[in-house]
């Protein structure tokens, strides 16, 4: 936005946010008595998300254009995975992420920018009061923070502060990247900025190690591990479970056979008719099943295995909803129709994670004989069980997780 427009707007936004008061419930997530702590900033009452953009130029490696960019990546990336989430009650109203995110140059001072933008996305710089509530922001790879809050229209703003990647305030932390946000064409910066929008959203942590709303995430991808830093092109998905696996970076699994859980290993081999002696087995998705793939040696050649065929329709497991989140509400709103005191009292519930199975076969390449599989898949894990010499195999994954498991007699 430019000239007298954006003067207008930038005027009108500050009418609109100049009886807000400033500071008191700030909200960062976790462990907060304050009910509505962790409701997502907008929901699908607010049409247009205003946010502007400051950095320290010194100390922040990536530009101001690409800030934006990976800001609008994020944005999409929330909006394509809350289409598929779902609700049992108001979904209309709890699907966020469908705003438009304008973005606007800041203010010079930055307490103009918090009083007139809806989110500002803050590098390296901070105020003295942000400072007094983060302490040290070092500690904070990024962080969204909730400044207010209006419980009638369900509706809040904040600011999310990112640390420097060089300089005094760079962030602190083993092995980080140095110059990570403009690593990879911003691709760990995108993918911190999804984790932090998905707070902005009121989504809560969640998930494994490589799920996006784990908290461990932002140092995850900002991690070194001897490797090119995470790319923008590389995403997961939170709501759309079957296509993790499907069509993310995991379209193909190496098992190999740690000596310490050997036996659960036997009994991998055992289900996929492998001979004991493979050491390495690939399991490759396609788009109507999988490949199986081994290796009798680490360099030795891949050899098909077997194929694992699935039935196309897809099946909702009903007892394997979990919400992930709930928006707390007092009598005072005004946006949802009509709420019971229950959920007045525990929360309206919001989305939740399902996961998915495919009933199948699987068919051994050496004697064509084939049996029943299911393929369970959820944010946080792939399972596949079936029957085999009349042994029920409920997990044949499991060994790898080290959570025990293996085949079992009925
Ligand atoms: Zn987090």
């Amino acid at each position: 936005m430019r000239g007298g427009a954006a003067i207008m707007t930038a005027l009108w936004i500050f009418v609109a946010f100049a009886t807000t008061a400033w500071g008191g419930n700030w909200s960062s997530g976790g462990g907060v008595a304050q009910k509505d702590a962790n409701n997502a900033w907008f929901l699908a009452n607010v049409d247009t998300v205003n946010y502007c953009i400051v950095r320290d130029a010194d100390h922040v490696s990536a530009s101001e254009e690409l800030i934006d960019q990976m800001i609008q990546r994020a944005v999409a990336y929330w909006k394509d995975q809350f289409t598929f989430a779902q609700y049992d009650v108001y979904a209309e109203i709890q699907r966020t992420a469908r705003q438009k995110f304008v973005h606007h140059p800041c203010p010079t001072q930055l307490d103009d920018a918090l009083a007139t933008m809806d989110i500002v996305f803050q590098f390296g710089v901070f105020t003295d009061n942000q400072k007094s509530y983060l302490r040290d922001p070092r500690d904070y790879i990024a962080v969204s923070v909730r400044t207010v809050y209006d419980p009638k229209q369900l509706r809040g703003k904040g600011f999310v502060y990112f640390s420097a990647d060089s300089g005094p305030w760079q962030y602190s932390g083993e092995h980080l990247f140095n110059q990570g946000w403009s690593a990879s064409n911003g691709g760990p910066l995108m993918h911190v900025l999804i984790h932090e929008l998905g707070h902005v959203f009121g989504l809560p942590h969640f998930g494994g190690t490589f799920d996006v709303m784990n908290g461990g995430y932002p140092a995850f991808v900002l991690t070194d591990l001897g490797s090119k830093p995470i790319g923008p092109e590389t995403v997961f998905n939170v709501f759309k479970p079957l296509e993790q696996f499907f069509a993310g970076v995991d379209r193909e699994k190496i098992f190999c056979a740690p000596s310490n859980v050997q036996q659960y290993f036997k009994a991998f081999l055992q289900f996929f008719s492998l001979d004991e002696n493979i050491s390495c087995t690939r399991l490759r998705m396609t788009a109507t099943g999988a490949e199986m793939h081994y290796k009798t040696s680490p360099n030795g050649p891949l050899t098909l295995g077997g194929i694992l065929t699935f039935e196309s329709a897809l099946q909702y497991q009903k007892d394997e909803e979990q919400y992930v989140s709930s928006l707390g509400i007092t009598a005072d709103q005004q946006i949802l129709p009509n709420p019971t005191d229950l959920m007045r009292l525990t929360g309206v519930p919001g989305p939740k994670v399902v996961s998915m199975l495919r009933s199948g076969t699987y068919r051994d390449e050496k004697t064509g004989n084939t049996r029943p599989v299911q393929l369970r898949i959820a944010p946080k894990e792939i399972r596949i069980g079936g029957l085999h010499e009349e042994k029920i195999f409920f997990d044949v994954f499991r060994f790898y997780s080290g959570g025990g498991g293996g085949p079992s007699n009925p």
